[in-house]
């Protein structure tokens, strides 16, 4: 339930009714901007009489939000959520921002020339994985708490922010302390005892969707990060399972469109994951600047033959420059703008 307050509503009248929910056993979460006062009420709001609560002094609107997700719609928050780094990057603005690096970190020298040469073309943010989610108990599992402080030394040296998968609660405390976004992966996009976990800290969070997870599910998903507390979500489209098999998944493009219309979230696309083939990432990343993403998260790797993991859907050093000047070259046009 969302309740706005008139404009000349006093700080005694929101205190009155805020406090009259409160000890109804209701949360408060405050939505307010700089025009208007506006707050969601937080749990059964069944039990509530909408006609009673028009009546306080001070309230201008009364709504009851239909979807099941309410902290992450955009009837609940119509500006969107801009997500800050501690570098100063900033996704969700006016900045088409771009996250690029190996699927999975391998070595101090492979992370430093993958990492020196994306920067160079203009990405923020070093992605690499260091736990992995793989298919095989057999294929290669990540360098673990050593690849996460490699990640962190490299990023500091190049002045990049990084991004990383957390598999599991047991390491959440390391990526707090090294990590400026915690990537929950697109099969653990409904291990709710994870999104709680990250929910409950200030570390911004990309929520990758489920393979096979409708819009509904995904932006649930995001609600348990934010009804933990973290308001700093991040949401990836990956591509989905579909019946088709020439690519590794489908890249549901128009799910940008979706969220844009659905929530105040910003949304980013992993062309990558979705394609499965780097001959297609530059096209579907133009696309996606052009259907309105907030960035890509894109793998990139200098020697792709040799990659431990993804090699088939890594753009060589010198593609992903190619792609950085046709996008900057697009973003001329376009609402969001790539900074190289
Ligand atoms: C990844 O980004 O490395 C990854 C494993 O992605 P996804 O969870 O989308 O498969
Ligand atoms: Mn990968």
């Amino acid at each position: 339930m969302i309740i706005q307050m008139k404009k000349d509503a006093t700080k005694e009248d929101v205190v009155k009714l805020q406090e009259f929910l409160k000890e109804k056993g209701f949360g408060i979460k405050d939505a307010s901007s700089d025009e208007v006062t506006v707050f969601g009420v937080l749990g059964d709001v069944k039990t509530l009489d909408q006609d009673q609560l028009s009546v306080f002094p001070g309230v201008a609107n009364v709504a009851r939000i239909s979807s099941p997700y309410k902290l992450a719609s955009k009837a609940f928050k119509q500006n969107p959520t801009t997500v800050t780094l501690k570098n100063g990057v900033t996704i969700g603005a006016d900045e088409f921002i771009v996250m690029a690096g190996p699927c999975s970190v391998e070595s101090e020298e492979q992370l430093r020339i993958i990492a020196t040469q994306v920067k160079e073309s203009g990405a923020k943010i070093l992605r690499g994985g260091v736990f992995k989610p793989r298919t095989s108990p057999y294929a290669f599992q990540g360098l673990g708490i050593e690849g996460l402080k490699l990640m962190r030394k490299i990023a500091d040296e190049l002045g990049l922010a990084i991004v990383t998968e957390l598999m599991g609660t047991e390491h959440l405390e390391e990526f707090v302390k090294y990590v400026d976004i915690i990537q929950i992966g697109a099969r653990n996009m409904q291990n709710f005892d994870l999104l709680k976990a990250v929910g409950k800290t200030n570390v911004p969070v990309l929520l990758k969707r489920g393979l096979s997870s409708t819009i509904e599910e995904w932006l649930m998903s995001a609600e348990y990060i934010l009804a933990n507390g973290n308001d700093q979500v991040i949401l990836c489209e990956r591509g989905i399972r579909t019946f088709e098999k020439y690519t590794r998944n489908t890249l549901d493009i128009s799910a940008v469109l979706a969220i844009k219309e659905l929530s105040h979230l910003p949304v980013i696309i992993d062309p990558s994951h979705a394609a499965g083939r780097w001959e297609m990432i530059e096209s579907l990343s133009l696309a996606s600047l052009a259907v309105g993403a907030d960035g890509l998260i894109v793998e990139v790797h200098h020697q792709p033959e040799l990659a431990l993991s993804d090699g088939a859907q890594s753009l060589k050093p010198k593609k992903f420059d190619h792609m950085m000047k046709r996008l900057e070259e697009l973003s001329t046009v376009m609402d969001k703008k790539v900074k190289r």
